[in-house]
């Protein structure tokens, strides 16, 4: 993979472009993605914005949301876009498998793929181009960095500001994580600058969902939380059922991870949902303990050191089975 800065003396060709992400992007995914579209198109070049899967509500707000394609429900659109591609942005994800159905398309693609990421790991031969850097709050500082470092700043504008606004606000947990370094203020205060209102942004990510998804963390932490203190650890399990009785949509559970956290003393939060397709895993930790590690070896995941994800083709019970034999082989490290 070459550094994407090589690219930077061709972004005035206007050339037909696809811009794509991990499946059920979060605000970082979604935002990278449109804040890219929203720099680009100042070019004059073609673009599509391509999404494997659908998405939440609570992403659907962001400027130009809504001309984004759904790989499974637009296929035919998204694929004629797919083929017609000369370069191809792979946002925030670090293996084309994080694309699901749409990853064995990409693989046929001979166009330019062009990553920009933040995950371990990267499977590096799949790109042309691209920037991984761990250290990166999120892929939208990554993106703002790309639109400086390019030497246009001046195209950043109020829209753009909010799509980078909720990606970074998204992974650095409000700026509460480690990875909100200082640069990642200095991005927040040159937005400002500008005059951006970030106060909308909050509003539309965390003050918009329906009351039966408060319920349904209500039920859930009542009902499905099991905190195992001599590990220092939280375990939520969702059955299908749940979901189906509070009618969960898509990014309803998104959040629900940080509850558990706020015990005293918990090292590692796990949740488990019973998805249609999979058992899909998201891990958190504090402190020392590696989220990255954990869900490579035991969930076919990965991620980053405090958060990571997997999934698992097992039944609900016999995957929470699996995950507490895990936790207990990693009993030094939870102590
Ligand atoms: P979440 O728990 O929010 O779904 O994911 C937490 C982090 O882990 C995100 O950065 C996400 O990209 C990553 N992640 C989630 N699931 C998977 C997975 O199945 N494989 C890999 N490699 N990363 C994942
Ligand atoms: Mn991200």
């Amino acid at each position: 993979m070459k550094p994407v800065e090589e690219i930077f003396p061709l972004l005035s060709q206007p050339r037909n472009i696809v811009i794509t992400t991990h499946q059920k992007p979060d605000a970082d995914a979604m935002g990278a993605s449109l804040a890219l579209k929203l720099f680009l198109e100042q070019f004059g070049h073609g673009i599509t914005v391509i999404s494997p899967t659908n998405w939440a509500s609570w992403v659907s707000w962001m400027p130009g949301c809504n001309e984004v394609l759904d790989f499974e429900s637009d296929k035919e659109k998204a694929e004629k876009a797919l083929n017609n591609a000369e370069w191809l942005f792979c946002l925030d994800f670090n293996t084309l498998s994080r694309t699901k159905t749409m990853s064995e398309k990409l693989k046929q693609l001979k166009c330019i793929k062009i990553l920009i990421d933040h995950h371990q790991e990267p499977d590096l031969e799949s790109f042309d181009f691209g920037k991984s850097a761990t250290e990166k709050s999120s892929t939208c500082e990554m993106i703002y960095d790309f639109i400086i470092q390019s030497g246009h700043s001046n195209k950043i504008n109020e829209e753009i500001s909010e799509c980078i606004y909720a990606g970074v606000v998204g992974d650095t947990g409000s700026f509460r994580f480690p990875s909100a370094h200082s640069g990642v203020h200095h991005l927040v205060a040159e937005l400002k600058s500008r005059g951006f209102n970030h106060t909308k942004v909050h509003e539309a990510l965390y003050d918009n969902f329906l009351e039966n998804r408060l319920r349904f963390i209500g039920y859930v932490l009542l009902n499905r939380m099991e905190v195992f203190y001599e590990y220092n650890t939280a375990l939520i399990a969702i059955p299908k059922t749940d979901l189906l009785r509070f009618n969960i949509k898509t990014g309803d559970t998104e959040g629900l991870v940080n509850f558990p956290q706020t015990i005293q003393g918990i090292k590692l939060v796990a949740i488990v949902i019973d998805r249609d397709e999979e058992r899909k895993w998201s891990f958190r930790s504090k402190g020392d303990f590696d989220c990255n590690a954990f869900a490579r070896k035991y969930f076919n995941g990965g991620g980053h050191f405090a958060a990571s994800g997997g999934h698992s083709s097992d039944a609900l019970d016999v995957t929470v089975k699996k995950f507490i034999v895990a936790m207990k082989e990693n009993k030094s490290q939870l102590q």
